[in-house]
């Protein structure tokens, strides 16, 4: 990732200010792919894109049973991963990244998942959205996760004006207290669901209202 952004010292307040509260808040929140070790975290969330956490949660409880290592998921005979995955959608091509990814898993990692950045986005169907979510949940290496949710928050909240993924993650890198990226985006993700919805967002019961921009913003451009 290229060169680092600059955030006032008044907007890191006001970003840990909602970091606080949003835990303050809801103190459970956590990664919601129920993974028990790297592999298992890595294949959830390619799964994971287009679909519901709560859908691959389900599928992946019968699908670790019979993969249980890199090895396993190159193993598998033709069509079988993808009819063991079909209810995640887009099952050829969630398939055939396992597969690639498994097989460099296993020829160039020794079986392992890799903890390096750069090794991560060399494996197939995995870009930084991933990596960031396996090193921050598995290596305790923190990183800022750019989901669909995190992106709109991220912007109600002023936390960046842009809308690709890489200048967002930019932004909130800049802005966010290091140790926090992982969870901060959990958070984002969590509120985005519950609160900051696309289409109707409960700014009269929001806990971070007082810090954020958009109810206001949002009343102006109706008028
Ligand atoms: S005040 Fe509204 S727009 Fe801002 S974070 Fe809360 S729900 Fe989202």
């Amino acid at each position: 990732m290229a060169q680092r952004i600059r955030k006032s010292k008044k907007q890191k307040e006001r970003a840990l200010a909602v970091f606080h509260r949003l835990r303050e808040a809801c103190p459970e929140v956590r990664c919601t792919l129920d993974y028990k070790n790297p592999l298992q975290l890595l294949i959830m969330t390619i799964l994971a894109a287009q679909c519901t956490d709560a859908r691959v949660n389900i599928v992946c409880r019968d699908l670790f049973q019979k993969y249980k290592t890199a090895e396993d998921f190159v193993n598998a005979a033709p069509g079988a991963l993808e009819k063991d995955i079909y209810a995640c959608g887009f099952y050829n091509q969630k398939a055939r990244a396992i597969r690639d990814s498994c097989g460099l898993i296993m020829d160039v990692h020794h079986g392992e998942v890799p903890q390096d950045m750069d090794a991560l986005l060399a494996l197939p169907g995995v870009g930084r959205k991933i990596a960031n979510a396996v090193r921050g949940e598995c290596f305790g290496k923190p990183g800022v996760i750019v989901d669909t949710h995190c992106k709109r928050v991220a912007n109600r909240l002023g936390f960046t004006r842009h809308t690709d993924p890489t200048h967002i993650e930019r932004d909130l890198m800049a802005l966010w207290p290091e140790e926090h990226w992982t969870l901060f985006s959990h958070f984002m993700v969590f509120h985005g669901r519950a609160v900051c919805r696309t289409r109707a967002p409960q700014c009269d019961v929001c806990v971070v209202a007082s810090w954020c921009p958009w109810p206001a913003r949002s009343q102006k451009s109706k008028r």
